[in-house]
């Protein structure tokens, strides 16, 4: 990968909305003030759409999707191939973007650009991985095909923490696939969530319409994407409370559209009594602290085995000592800043809560703006809210576990079911572990955070409804149709 300094080609003009395959400004009087989370300087006042907006940018896409659905598999794989060259040459133009309006810490920003990068490269095979079927039919004289199309119109509605990928991996398999997107990034990081892969695909030769990035505010807009009729599918990444709504509007309204919807998340991370504790201890701290744990897939809950609970506390607390925190553009800074007031503040709420509950709290600091350095707390129970809820903080819970099948029953213990993982020197034991685990994805030996683009990605219970990458994605932004040929005259009853 070859990285691009040359900054007078560096992208601008991030205060428009690009709709219809043009650089607009909003029309609703609102702004969106979009800050950087770590020092609080205003990168960009973006005047916000409104549903007028909302709608060209809908009719543009419809439009342009008729046309889009007809053009060749390699048409549409090298506009693909085209944005993976533009993500290369712009690679440190985007990690720089990442830092500073998602807060993210250098080593988050490249492993966020990297799985950005990936689902693209794994989207440009999708044209032609597209396949139908021909099945036997039970009628004499028929045969029957199952074609495969483009499901029309996507609605991609995207959260803050890995606003680029996050927004990728919806709008490159949909776009691949000959559909046309409706974007509405959150509104903490309109840019890298939306506006600066819009430059790229434009720069990329996408034809006009096919994307449309709509900043606005949840009041103004956030209901009408959902519930306007040009959609087929809504694609949602965010909380599960916000999912919930988008399932109800989606199903619920006028116009019943497909939702695929990837929420909120509980991982547990369980070390056995046989497992490598070192190692373990090293996964922790990496899949908990990662982007301060804002993470849907960082470890929520860390559940050690009794035998070794205290040899594993003392040894994370060491390692977890060790961590630098502050300046996410500095190349050492492990953990960099909560991305907004509100998190920070549910952050506070949940150390109160954690030593009202009764928990031990063994490493603490103070807080300074929005950087919040790691708090541990021991003894934590599998009722305390530590462990029920999403924590998306730098803040960890570690629980004692009796047994082999108490950790299995508390890792289960949760309404949510995204990733998880388990450490033991045994993989026969790690594989039985594994299948106990009521969720989408599990990894033994290693972090709850893992993402590759041709493994499927999504959760069970109320971590959401759909898979992302590889097939699974491809058939998500597809839709099936039968279509029978009668050969021969057919006899019918009367
Ligand atoms: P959020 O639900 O608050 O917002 C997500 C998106 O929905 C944003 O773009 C927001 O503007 C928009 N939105 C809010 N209200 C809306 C409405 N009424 N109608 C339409 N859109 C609306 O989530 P967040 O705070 O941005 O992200 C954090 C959450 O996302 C966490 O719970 C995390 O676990 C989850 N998440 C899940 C995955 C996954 O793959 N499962 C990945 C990342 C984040």
């Amino acid at each position: 990968m070859s990285s691009n300094d040359n900054s007078s080609n560096a992208y601008s003009d991030f205060h428009l909305q690009f709709i219809g395959g043009e650089w607009q400004k909003g029309k609703d009087d609102s702004i969106n003030t979009d800050t950087n989370p770590y020092n609080g300087d205003t990168i960009v006042e973006i005047q916000q759409a409104t549903k007028d907006q909302l709608d060209e940018a809908y009719d543009a896409a419809d439009q342009a999707q008729a046309k889009w659905a007809k053009t060749t598999p390699a048409e549409r794989a090298a506009v693909m191939y085209k944005v993976v060259s533009i993500l290369d040459q712009r690679q440190e133009e985007i990690v720089d973007w990442l830092i500073k309006e998602s807060g993210s810490t250098r080593i988050k920003a490249m492993v966020e650009f990297s799985s950005a990068r990936a689902i693209t490269l794994e989207a440009a095979s999708f044209p032609n991985r597209v396949h139908g079927e021909i099945r036997p039919s039970n009628t004499p004289g028929k045969e029957n095909f199952i074609y495969r199309e483009p499901i029309g119109v996507v609605a991609v509605i995207s959260p803050w923490n890995f606003p680029l990928h996050l927004t990728q991996r919806s709008i490159a398999p949909a776009l691949a696939l000959g559909n046309a997107v409706v974007l509405k990034p959150a509104s903490d990081t309109p840019i890298t969530g939306g506006l600066l892969l819009a430059k790229v695909f434009e720069e990329a030769g996408l034809p006009k319409g096919l994307l449309n990035v709509v900043v606005g505010s949840g009041s103004e807009i956030g209901d009408a994407i959902v519930e306007h009729k040009a959609p087929s599918l809504v694609s949602f990444t965010g909380s599960t409370s916000v999912g919930q709504h988008i399932g109800e509007l989606a199903n619920g309204g006028e116009y019943i559209k497909q939702v695929a919807l990837e929420l909120g998340g509980n991982s547990p991370f369980v070390v056995l009594k046989d497992a490598d504790i070192e190692q373990a201890v090293k996964a922790a701290a990496f899949g908990k602290f990662l982007h301060q744990g804002q993470i849907c897939i960082a470890i929520n809950r860390v559940i050690v085995e009794d035998e070794i609970y205290d040899d594993f506390v003392e040894r994370f607390l060491a390692h977890v000592k060790t961590l630098n925190v502050g300046d996410p553009s500095k190349q050492d800074t492990a953990i960099g800043p909560i991305i907004n007031e509100k998190q920070l503040k549910s952050l506070k709420d949940k150390i109160a809560k954690a030593q009202d509950e009764g928990a031990k709290m063994i490493l603490s600091g103070e807080i300074e703006g929005q950087v919040v350095p790691p708090h541990i707390f021991t003894e934590v129970t599998r009722e305390m809210d530590l462990s029920c809820n999403e924590v998306f903080g730098p803040l960890v819970g570690i629980i004692r576990a009796k047994d082999e099948d108490d950790a299995l029953s508390i890792a289960n213990d949760s309404m949510y079911g995204l990733s998880s993982a388990v450490f033991t020197a045994d993989m026969q034991k790690g594989l039985r572990f594994a299948r106990g685990i009521r969720a989408g994805m599990t990894h033994i030996n290693d972090i709850s955070v893992n993402d590759e683009s041709n493994t499927p990605f999504g959760g069970e219970k109320n971590s959401g409804i759909g898979r992302f990458n590889g097939e699974w994605v491809l058939e998500e932004f597809t839709r099936t149709h039968w279509i029978s040929m009668q050969n021969k005259p057919r006899q019918y009853p009367f």
